[in-house]
């Protein structure tokens, strides 16, 4: 028992200089310091007696999120579900289902989001159809079940927003989104939204930053903007609403902007109205 108490304050000292380093902008180091910091964890919550509970779901818990944060999602998903089996306590078993969701979403293959129709709804789009059922879309909400940090910034006159790796302070995908916090709220939304959109189609393309200007360019090439605008459009202004709104005679473009919460222009061009 003392063993494993010893291998658990290692995992933290090294989970907490993790933290430090990424504060710090040193991801590299940080990703080395989480790593280490998993494999103690992982001798903990492997030596831990079947029986010793709630310590043998809390060490499993830990090692399953150490493993997150650094992408590792076979790993977390290994351990997660190893220390739900048992008699786990009630709370903690809420929290590791939660944690359990969070795994699934990262290791769904998200840059296929919208190229390959899978028999079943991948647990990226299951999200994504609670959260754009009714109109306006919590894109807010969305983002952060997509294990998304959001945030607000004053990023400067020429920047609508942007999204960066983030070990410090980023959601469990390990990234954080940052909007300007001078714009209105439906050009905020379509930011956050278009953020969202690079997550899922371009996250291996994004390096140290993605950062993209009043016109919503970036690095990027303009095939791929349009393709994040595209996606933006339909995660902020679902076909299918529009379509339930229109049959019922709800077609005019401010109205629902107003209703989508988002810049008139927007939905201007999302119905292909002409200005
Ligand atoms: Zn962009």
């Amino acid at each position: 028992m003392k063993d494993i108490r010893g291998l658990h304050d290692r995992a933290m000292d090294l989970y907490e200089l993790g933290l430090i380093a990424a504060r710090e902008g040193n991801m590299e180091e940080s990703r080395r310091l989480f790593a280490r910091a998993l494999k103690e964890e992982i001798k903990a919550a492997d030596s831990v007696p079947y029986d010793l509970e709630p310590t043998r779901s809390i060490l499993h818990q830990s090692a399953a999120s150490i493993a997150l944060k650094i992408g590792d999602t076979h790993g977390a998903m290994k351990y997660i579900d190893a220390g739900l089996v048992g008699r786990v306590p009630a709370q903690l078993k809420e929290e590791m289902a939660i944690l359990r969701e969070q795994i699934l979403v990262l290791a769904a293959e998200m840059r296929d989001y919208r190229l390959r129709p899978p028999k079943t709804l991948t647990p990226v789009q299951q999200i994504s159809r609670r959260f754009r059922s009714t109109a306006p879309v919590d894109i807010a909400g969305l983002a952060r079940a997509l294990g998304l940090a959001v945030r607000q910034a004053d990023l400067g006159q020429d920047v609508a927003g942007e999204i960066f790796p983030d070990l410090f302070r980023g959601g469990p995908s390990g990234y954080t989104i940052r909007v300007n916090s001078s714009d209105p709220l439906p050009l905020k939304r379509l930011t956050i939204a278009h953020e969202i959109a690079h997550f899922l189609l371009h996250r291996n393309r994004i390096q140290n930053k993605l950062v993209d200007d009043r016109m919503y360019r970036s690095q990027l090439d303009s095939g791929r903007e349009r393709d994040a605008e595209k996606l933006a459009f339909d995660l902020l202004m679902p076909g299918k609403i529009l379509g339930e709104l229109h049959a019922v005679g709800v077609t005019d473009p401010t109205e629902l902007a107003n209703r989508f919460k988002v810049p008139l222009h927007v939905m201007k061009r999302r119905m292909g109205v002409k200005e």
